[in-house]
């Protein structure tokens, strides 16, 4: 367990997050903002609900770090929705990539992975990327909604990650989706040009399809799966080591069934 780096008990931290349920996403922002300035950094997915929060922080502090998880599976539409966004906005967005050192692993049991363990795939493309890119810093504001599934309805607006001495804050928590859309219509707002098309959730393609219209907003995501979060917003975010063990037991047996690595 780290050393706490938020200015505040765990006591007021579930003060203020109840006080928060109240206020508005913008007013939790120039908190987050007068409280943990530069030592605070936002996650963005940059699809069609991300873009009232994104609008919000280009308004209140466009300076705010924002990291994208680029997992080089991403829909080319995404990625020039994301481009467009931080140029309209001068937001100030960073990549964020897998570790080089699951490169080799990545290149030879990459392609598939998604299938074969979405876990592990999610874990070395998004979760891993996303603790490196946070370690140091005092706080982390997602755009998560309790109406996006049943682990997000869980959810409190200010989260202290003990593992990380981090500080989670969520707040779009209390929107629906009808708030998003109220916010990006009142504002005149962009969509992520593949909504049209039905897709409601987007993530990488192999784990994205469309949905029909009526249906849940993520059932596209990680069809037949059996999976409804990447890990970034579930225990998974405080396994550090996730990646050594499931690599050992997943593709160690495959490793020693290649009958061309031969005996010692
Ligand atoms: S969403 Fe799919 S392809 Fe993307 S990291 Fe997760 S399992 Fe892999």
């Amino acid at each position: 367990m780290k050393e706490i780096m938020v200015d505040f008990s765990v006591e007021q931290i579930e003060v203020l997050s109840q006080e928060f349920e109240s206020k508005t996403p913008q007013a939790i922002l120039v908190w987050a903002v007068e409280n943990f300035g530069p030592s605070v950094a936002m996650s963005s997915s940059f699809q069609t609900q991300s873009v009232p929060l994104l609008h919000m922080v280009s308004q209140i502090h466009a300076d705010m770090r924002i990291f994208f998880l680029n997992t080089q599976l991403h829909f080319w539409e995404s990625l020039i929705f994301r481009e467009q966004l931080q140029h309209d906005w001068n937001l100030n967005v960073a990549d964020l990539y897998p570790d080089p050192k699951w490169k080799m692993f990545l290149r030879q049991f990459g392609l598939g992975l998604d299938m074969d363990d979405p876990d592990l795939c999610c874990f070395l493309r998004k979760v891993q990327p996303m603790q490196q890119a946070l370690d140091g810093l005092r706080a982390w504001i997602s755009g998560i909604r309790r109406d996006q599934t049943a682990e997000r309805a869980q959810a409190k607006i200010l989260e202290y990650q003990e593992e990380d001495g981090l500080l989670k804050i969520n707040p779009m928590l209390n929107w629906t989706r009808r708030d998003v859309w109220r916010y990006i219509n009142e504002h005149t707002l962009p969509e992520h040009p593949l909504l049209e098309q039905g897709f409601t959730s987007i993530g990488c393609v192999p784990c994205t399809r469309p949905v029909v219209s009526g249906d849940d907003e993520r059932s596209g995501r990680w069809g037949g799966r059996g999976k409804t979060e990447c890990g970034l917003h579930t225990a998974m975010f405080n396994q550090k080591d996730y990646a050594s063990g499931d690599l050992i037991q997943t593709f160690g047996k495959q490793e020693n069934n290649d009958p061309e690595q031969g005996e010692e």
